[in-house]
């Protein structure tokens, strides 16, 4: 039984390691040549609340992605202003290391496929078509292509062609096969207009005074207070699905640059990146400061939030019969950890499908089996989440009465009956 992944991001990742688990044959596919996605310039690994989430996901078996970027720490356990409890890992380290998690748990990784094409029969999608032109077969499919359009997204609705991390000029634009068949959701920016751009950007701790540098190694992070006359770029910020977010859009960080090491580079993040981008070297301690990611620099992020697949609470696609989708395309998602938690689910699900069982709903008791609820019914009614909260926040957590505390957080996953659920072989 052969479950075929789309899309090497954390999604992606997440599903074909769970899928492996569960005894499936897996095929992963990356159009690029490196496994990772929005992953590769993300950085903040875990924040805030993760225990709950992280926890009940050790517990059911799944976590594969925090298991790995904890062995590539840049920094631990960091409170930077506006943020509690935060690990940023080393970004230059994880292809490699999600590579090796892969090679070691026997999963074919085809790098440089992007995917063109599908073949049919009825509402089952038989083969998909890489860059190569060879056809891969397989019973089951997950797409977890995340949700950038490429090149025509960013150009229609964001600054042209920002040359970010997905590098579509050389591998062709991403884009699932769900959009291929059934209509997808469109998510939209503060701005009302359609699609949200990334707000982060990347730069070289070298190219930073050195008292911010040394205070960057001994503490991770450097928080500068936004200078007089420096003025907002509301047209950016306009662009930014940022303040659907609590974690990312409080007073704090409009008012002070955050600058977080992953390893090598600092992330700016949160709001101060679309509003302060262009005057980053009017900020003490970054006039020689150079944006390495996106290349593009100061210009602008690339368009993220297009074609949502429509779901249900096991992930599988309206419209297929043997689809299920991972990560981002799943629904509003924030961070990682929203993509970890579909992706354990979608891969679970895919080999349940493929032995013919019942693909499982997670209970609206653990915090993924809320997070995948709320998100895919704003989908499905054609609606932003309003103020969404990622599955790691405390604000998500406590309105859904899924925070959970110490032993309690594994004990959900027990009285649901699902301690180990991903780590059982069904085939
Ligand atoms: C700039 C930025 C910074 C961020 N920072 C953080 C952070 O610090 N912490 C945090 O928790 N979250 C962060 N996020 C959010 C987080 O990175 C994403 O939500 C998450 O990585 C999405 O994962 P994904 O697997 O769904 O999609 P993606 O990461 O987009 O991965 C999709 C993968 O599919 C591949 N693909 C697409 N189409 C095809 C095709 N046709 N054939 C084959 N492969 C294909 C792509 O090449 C890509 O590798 C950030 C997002 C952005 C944009």
């Amino acid at each position: 039984m052969r479950v075929v992944v789309i899309g090497g991001g954390v999604g992606g990742f997440s599903a074909a390691m769970v899928a492996r688990k569960a005894g499936a044959e897996v095929t992963l596919i990356e159009r690029t040549d490196l496994l990772g996605g929005l992953g590769q310039v993300a950085g903040i690994g875990l924040l805030g609340d993760y225990d709950v989430v992280v926890g009940q996901e050790r517990a059911l078996g799944g976590a594969d992605f925090v298991d790995v970027i904890e062995t590539i720490p840049a920094h631990r356990s960091m409170d930077p202003p506006g943020y509690q409890n935060v690990l940023t890992y080393n970004v230059t380290k994880l292809d490699s290391r999600l590579q090796k998690a892969c090679r070691e748990k026997g999963i074919d990784v085809r790098l440089h496929s992007r995917v063109n094409d599908v073949e049919m029969s009825g509402n089952s999608v038989k083969a998909v078509m890489a860059a190569n032109g060879n056809w891969i077969s397989g019973d089951v499919f997950v797409d977890a292509t995340g949700t950038s359009a490429g090149i025509p997204a960013c150009e229609r609705w964001g600054f042209g062609c920002v040359e970010c991390i997905l590098r579509c000029p050389t591998f062709g634009n991403p884009g699932g096969i769900i959009e291929k068949k059934m209509p997808t959701f469109n998510r939209k920016g503060v701005d009302g207009k359609t699609g949200i751009i990334g707000t982060s950007v990347m730069l070289p701790i070298s190219s930073l005074a050195d008292n911010v540098q040394a205070e960057l190694h001994e503490k991770g992070y450097y928080a500068i207070p936004v200078p007089e006359g420096v003025e907002p770029d509301l047209v950016r910020y306009g662009r930014a699905g940022a303040s659907t977010t609590a974690l990312m859009d409080q007073e704090i960080t409009k008012k002070n640059l955050l600058l977080m090491d992953i390893g090598g580079f600092v992330k700016v993040t949160a709001t101060g990146s679309p509003l302060y981008a262009r005057s980053f070297r009017k900020f003490p301690g970054m006039e020689d400061c150079l944006i390495m990611q996106p290349t593009a620099g100061a210009r602008g992020h690339l368009i993220i939030g297009i074609a949502l697949a429509l779901r249900d609470n096991t992930l599988k696609a309206d419209g297929f019969d043997n689809v299920f989708c991972a990560g981002s395309k799943g629904g509003h998602s924030m961070c990682l950890m929203d993509a970890m938690v579909t992706g354990d689910l979608a891969g679970h699900n895919a080999v349940r499908k493929g032995v013919g069982q019942r693909p499982l709903e997670l209970p609206r008791t653990l915090a993924a089996g809320a997070y995948v609820d709320l998100v895919g019914n704003a989908v499905r009614a054609g609606k932003e989440t309003g103020r969404h909260y990622g599955v790691i926040e405390a604000g998500f957590l406590k309105e859904m009465n899924v925070f959970r505390e110490g032993a309690e957080i594994a004990k959900e996953v027990e009285r649901a009956g699902l301690t180990g659920v991903y780590r059982t072989k069904l085939c």
